[in-house]
């Protein structure tokens, strides 16, 4: 079972690979449990976004 450090670890990497299917069950029993990792994993897509938005700008 992954602890929130792995967790979080796999979802960073999980923006820059593809997961095996070995880690994304991990991942996804992880946030069955944890609410913490599930928050973080959304807040990682809108800082995300917000960074491309960001970097797009041209003026
Ligand atoms: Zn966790």
């Amino acid at each position: 079972m992954l602890d929130c450090r792995e967790a979080t670890g796999l979802m960073s990497q999980a923006r820059e690979r593809h997961l095996s299917l070995r880690e994304r069950v991990a991942l996804r029993l992880h946030w069955a449990m944890c609410s913490a990792c599930r928050r973080f994993d959304r807040q990682m897509d809108v800082l995300r976004a917000a960074a491309r938005r960001f970097a797009s700008r041209s003026d």
